[in-house]
């Protein structure tokens, strides 16, 4: 009996040649892909701006620059989110302060934002955890009269809809991820978008050590002495390369497909897990989701969720954690200003189910079996 994983990335051979193309033409680092994958990638947005950057970790802490955020300064952010959204706070020398989330979406709300706002709050992360898409017009309201920014963290929500577009492309400043734990994937690599040229410009060179010519602009003017750069101020070895955007482009064309086929099976777990199927997460009322986690809300008194890991681990399916909550991991440990209920219990009593592209109706319905004969 095959194991059937969590998460698998769609790659086929096109992605390998597109790779191999990269290879040969001798151009590896950023270069000529890496521009055509931006311009791709916001055009596909609808967005004036983006910036290719090597994960969503740097593309978070490029966002927090732009937005102006440094040290003293605080973010409000949702505990619960892969550590990296804290983190980013914590790079630019400021403070993270945890935000409780919406338990039908796992997302901040303007309602759990409020209580946090302070003189010092510089910006707020809205994160579209698992590819939920935040409400983040309601969060804008509130944060931007007091002079902050709302930076979203799309790291998940590449190919859901907000309000009719494409998520993250309505906020000031956005960031995306390209992990192989995501849908669209590129090995390791992320993407900043924004609104504002001057921005951008300056995101573009602090990913490239704050160089005021990036390298492959001095090498398409022929590399002569007459384009000289300067460093005025200190940047960041922050790039993608062009093996990694050459995949990068042909994820973009398979996204669409990416996304329906997850949708379908989303659907196809709600109807078959029965009462269960109900505690599935789903989209909200202002958008549509892609799915990237599909997680599941254990009911009161079900089994414990390791034994419910370990008993469907011994048949085959490897299932996974719901996701974390920073507040509870060593570095911020005891820092919440605020009781993070909803969290804790999203962060506790959830499993993460297998849904990947390639997972057939056979396998699904393995996973359905095991989980209803666990739970009930
Ligand atoms: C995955 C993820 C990140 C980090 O993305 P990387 O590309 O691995 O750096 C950040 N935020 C959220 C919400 C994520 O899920």
């Amino acid at each position: 009996m095959s194991t059937i994983p969590v998460m698998i990335p769609w790659l086929g051979e096109e992605e390998a040649q597109a790779a191999a193309d990269a290879v040969r033409s001798g151009w590896v680092a950023q270069g000529p892909r890496v521009a055509e994958f931006e311009r791709a990638f916001a055009a596909h947005l609808g967005v004036p701006h983006a910036v290719a950057v090597s994960s969503c970790t740097t593309a978070l802490h490029l966002a927090l620059i732009g937005a102006g955020v440094g040290p003293g300064d605080e973010v409000v952010v949702p505990s619960l989110s892969f550590i990296a959204t804290a983190n980013a706070v914590t790079y630019v020398g400021a403070t993270p302060v945890f935000a409780d989330v919406e338990l039908a979406t796992g997302n901040l709300t303007a309602e759990t934002v409020a209580p946090l706002l302070t003189a010092r709050t510089r910006a707020v992360i809205a994160v579209d955890q698992g590819g939920v898409p935040v409400d983040l017009d309601a969060i804008r309201e509130l944060v931007e009269p007091l002079g902050a920014t709302v930076v979203e963290d799309a790291a998940c929500g590449a190919g859901s809809l907000y309000r009719g577009r494409p998520v993250g492309s309505t906020a000031q400043l956005a960031a995306y991820s390209f992990h192989p734990r995501k849908l669209l994937t590129t090995g390791e690599g992320g993407m900043v978008t924004c609104q504002d040229g001057e921005v951008a410009a300056r995101l573009r060179r602090l990913r490239e050590h704050g160089m005021s010519v990036s390298a492959s602009d001095r090498h398409a003017a022929g590399g002569g002495a007459s384009v000289l750069e300067t460093y005025d101020e200190i940047g960041f070895n922050h790039r993608m390369t062009d093996i990694q955007a050459a995949v990068g482009l042909v994820q973009l064309r398979k996204l669409p497909a990416m996304v329906r086929r997850r949708r379908e099976l989303a659907d196809r777990y709600r109807e078959l897990l029965g009462p269960l199927g109900e505690r599935l997460v789903a989209d909200p009322e202002h958008g549509t989701g892609n799915f990237q986690a599909c997680w599941l809300l254990l009911p009161d008194g079900a089994l414990d969720r390791t034994e419910l890991l370990a008993g469907l681990a011994a048949v085959g399916i490897s299932a996974r954690r719901g996701i974390m909550a920073a507040h509870l991991e060593a570095p911020y440990k005891g820092t919440a200003r605020v009781p993070l209920p909803v969290t804790e219990l999203i962060t506790g009593r959830s499993v993460i189910l297998p849904l990947y592209h390639s997972l057939t109706e056979d396998q699904q319905d393995r996973v359905i079996a095991g989980l209803r004969e666990l739970i009930g």
